[in-house]
Parts: C-alpha cells; structure tokens; sequence
C-alpha cells in the first residue's frame, strides 16, 4: 500500500487527487513552479515542493525535478493529473526506473496509443469500428490525393503525433488538399517534432461520444458507458454529459462491451477513454487517451464511484472494487468548464480573483482550486473550474446547472460563464440536438466569433 503519493500537476486536478488520498489515508505531496506558490494544491497537500520557476517546460514537465521531489519527500508514487506528463511515456519509463510506481498505464499502452496511426491499427485489430481512411501514414501530396479521391471528399488530414485540436485541417475538395496536407505537417512538425500524417473520411454532423474504460492490468475490465462531448469550440470541449442524451442502452451495451474487451485483451491498467465520432447509429474510433481526463466527473456521477480511487487501487496491485454487474447508471450529469476567458473571442483573462463564491446545495459539485484573493497565473491553462450537476434525469440536471451558475461568483476576471447562461436559452440544448459543429455555429451566429 502506498504511504505517500506525489502529484505531478496544479489547479483543480491536482485538488482532485489530494481529496482522493486524504480519503484514503495517504499522504499527498505537491509541487509547484514559484508561480504557484500560493495555489490552493500547495495548501491543501500534506507537503510541498517547489520545483522550478513558472515555465511549465521548467516546472511541471521537468521529470528531473519531479524525481527528485519524489525522492526528498519520499513519495512512493506518482499521480500525474491530465496534461503535463500524464501521457509521456518516456517519463513512465524513468519513474519505474527509479523505483517509484506510476499511477496510470504502462510506458507501452501510452506509446501505442500515443501515435494515432498505431492506435487505430491496435484498435481495428481489437474488434474496435474505426473512421474510413488512409492504411497508416501518408508520405506525400501525390498519395493524399489519390486517397481522397478512394475515400471521398471532404476528408480530414490529421498529425500522428497531434492533440488538443492540433495539427488537423479538413480538405473539402480535391482543390484543398494541398495547402490541408502541407498545413497539418507543418503544424505537426510545429507542435509535436512528428511531420507524419494520415487521412480520414471528415463526417460531417457527428456527435464526440467517447467511452469510459477501466482495466485492473490483469486481462480485466469494465466500461461506464459514454459520455456525450459534441458541444466543442475549435475541437476542445466545453460542455459534456452523460449518459449521452443519443444513446439507447442497446447501443451502449454493445461498443461498452466492445470497448471493455478490447482493453481487458491487452491488460490495460487504470482508467482510459476511447473516444468516437457518432453518426447514423454508428460508432467511429478517433483514439484513446490512456489517462484521467478532465472530463471523468459526469461518468462518476451517474455510476456513484471514486475514479481516482480506483486508479489508485489498481496501481497498488488491488482488485478493481466494482465488476460490470455493479455498474448501473443513476440519473443524468452535466459539467461544464469555467474558463478565465473573455468572450466573445475567448481570450485568456488571467489576473486576481476579487470575490469568489462556489455553488452548492442537492447534485452540484464544484471542482475549482479558486478562492478569495488567489492571482490567476498566466502561465498555464485557463480551465479555472469545473460545475458538475447531477439530476434524476437530463431536464432536472439542465435546472439544476442554471440554478448553480446562477449562484456561483467569480469576480476580477471574465469567464465563461456567460456562454454557458445563454446556451441553456436554447432549445437544441434542451432537446440535446447538437453535433460537433453546433456550438461554433452559434458562436458565429450569437456572438459573431470566427
Ligand atoms: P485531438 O487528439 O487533437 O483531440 P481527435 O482525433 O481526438 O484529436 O479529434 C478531435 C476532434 O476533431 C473530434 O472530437 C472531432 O470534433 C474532430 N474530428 C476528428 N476526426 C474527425 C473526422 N474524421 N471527421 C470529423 N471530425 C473529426
């Protein structure tokens, strides 16, 4: 059993993973670029560690730092938060090296899931449903263009390498593919030192739908159903739910079961997502993310069980605490993120919170490390919280995400919160009718945003 877990990460995931520890009787170590050292994770931990200035290059993504905090504090493993090192796989590698215990995959499920191009060939080979497209990477225009005339116009070119909406660019014709092609590479190479790209057939009104995998890294695992992220801003998502309010419990039944088996054959270990497009009755693989993602709130929520904890728990070597059987769906979540941006061109807005005031009351969980007086950096990401409501059904938990943004302050910076008070005015929000394009279009019509 773990005595004492670092937790390589800040803000409110950081939170997350200390409230886990201290329910569990585990010491819980942060550490903190110099810009953080009044951040509420430093606080909240048992110990912390300062352990670099605010660069993230320098602080939280310095695996020698890192280490070394585990070493002076005597932190036995490391949990990594979502972002920073949660999916590098050469830092698995090092912190194994060194005795300690990842709390996540093994190096080798990250890297195969880490390159999109191996993901979907592991995935097509587990019985997963992938999108139509290129047979691997694509070496050049000449090739590209022959594939979109196999596949079809549009398609979407995408970095192997690429995430977080990066490296992507959709040809809607033959005359698009060049400056598309030559695009996703150069952004590619830009942003992740991998020019290697592929082709997909471009759906164009699918729904994110992704599914919530555990493994215990023994050839078991479960899934938690789906959670629905169609409502996206430039493919990062702002809004997410579960169940998915298209989904019938055939259809979860099925790609659960297809998504559980496929893990349980390669012994994932912890929590991870695979993510779909969905359109027409039809689940398309994108990829897998073999970590917590910012997300996994809603799926606890409707399922009533401690992911984090789990993670833990099967990092230990323990059994997963909960079979398939026990998994039963109750109500409906919905959370959506606070950023510290100003609309309507969501420009980070970091600065100092003057008053701030978190939500509560029956169903709503408040996942922020804000507090009065706290200076927003502006280093880092701007998500600054997380609201997370749960009701008996999808109309109650809508109710309840308006009664709680109504109720939640945060003064001295914009938020997003205003967009989320104007989505809940409409009716494809109500009757859960959107896709993955709805949101930039309403952006566009309401706020005039390009
Ligand atoms: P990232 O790793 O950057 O998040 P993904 O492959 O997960 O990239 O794709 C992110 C988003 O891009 C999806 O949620 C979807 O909105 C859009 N997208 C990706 N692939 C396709 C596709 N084949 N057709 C249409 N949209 C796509």
């Amino acid at each position: 059993m773990f005595d004492k877990i670092l937790i390589a990460n800040r803000g409110e995931i950081a939170l997350r993973v200390i409230r886990a520890c201290r329910e569990m009787g585990i010491q819980s170590v942060a550490v903190h670029s110099t810009a953080d050292a009044d951040a509420m994770h430093v606080r909240m931990a048992d110990e912390s560690v300062c352990i670099g200035p605010p660069s993230g290059t320098q602080s939280y993504l310095s695996i020698p730092a890192i280490i070394s905090a585990c070493e002076i504090t005597g932190a036995q493993a490391i949990h990594p938060g979502y972002g920073f090192l949660s999916e590098n796989a050469n830092f698995v590698q090092i912190v194994e090296d060194h005795g300690l215990t990842f709390i996540g995959p093994t190096a080798e499920h990250i890297r195969v899931m880490g390159d999109k191009i191996t993901a979907k060939d592991t995935m097509k080979d587990l019985g997963v449903p992938c999108v139509p497209g290129s047979d691997g990477g694509v070496p050049d225009l000449e090739t590209a263009k022959k594939i979109g005339e196999d596949i079809g116009y549009p398609v979407i070119i995408k970095a192997t390498a690429g995430g977080g909406g990066r490296g992507m660019k959709v040809a809607k014709t033959a005359a698009d593919m060049e400056q598309a092609f030559m695009t996703a590479r150069a952004e590619g190479k830009a942003a992740f030192g991998n020019d290697e790209v592929y082709i997909e057939k471009y759906l164009t009104t699918p729904r994110h739908i992704e599914i919530q995998v555990f493994g215990d890294g023994k050839g078991k695992a479960v899934h938690l159903g789906e959670r629905d992220c169609s409502l996206q801003r430039r493919h990062q998502k702002v809004f997410e739910e579960a169940p998915g309010p298209c989904i019938t419990p055939e259809e979860r039944a099925r790609i659960g079961k297809t998504c559980a088996e496929a893990v349980a054959k390669i012994n994932y270990i912890g929590a991870g997502t695979i993510e779909f497009l969905y359109e027409n009755g039809e689940f398309y693989f994108i990829e897998m993310n073999t970590r917590l993602q910012v997300e996994h709130p809603v799926t606890e929520s409707i399922f009533g069980v401690d992911l984090v904890r789990e993670q833990i728990r099967v990092a230990e070597g323990l059994p997963m605490s909960f079979s398939q059987d026990d998994l039963e769906i109750n109500g409906h979540s919905i959370e959506v993120r606070i950023n510290a941006e100003k609309l309507p061109n969501f420009a980070p807005c970091p600065g100092r919170i003057t008053q701030y005031h978190a939500p509560g009351g029956l169903g709503v969980r408040m996942d922020s490390a804000l507090y009065d007086g706290y200076s927003i950096p502006p280093y880092y990401d701007s998500l600054i919280g997380k609201l997370i409501v749960h009701g008996r059904d999808r109309p109650e938990a809508l109710a309840r995400l308006s009664r709680a943004l109504g109720e939640l302050i945060v003064d001295g910076v914009d938020t997003t919160v205003p967009l989320f008070h104007a989505l809940l005015e409409e009716k494809d929000i109500h009757t859960g009718e959107y896709n993955i394009h709805w949101l930039e279009h309403w952006l566009e019509t309401n706020l005039g945003n390009a």
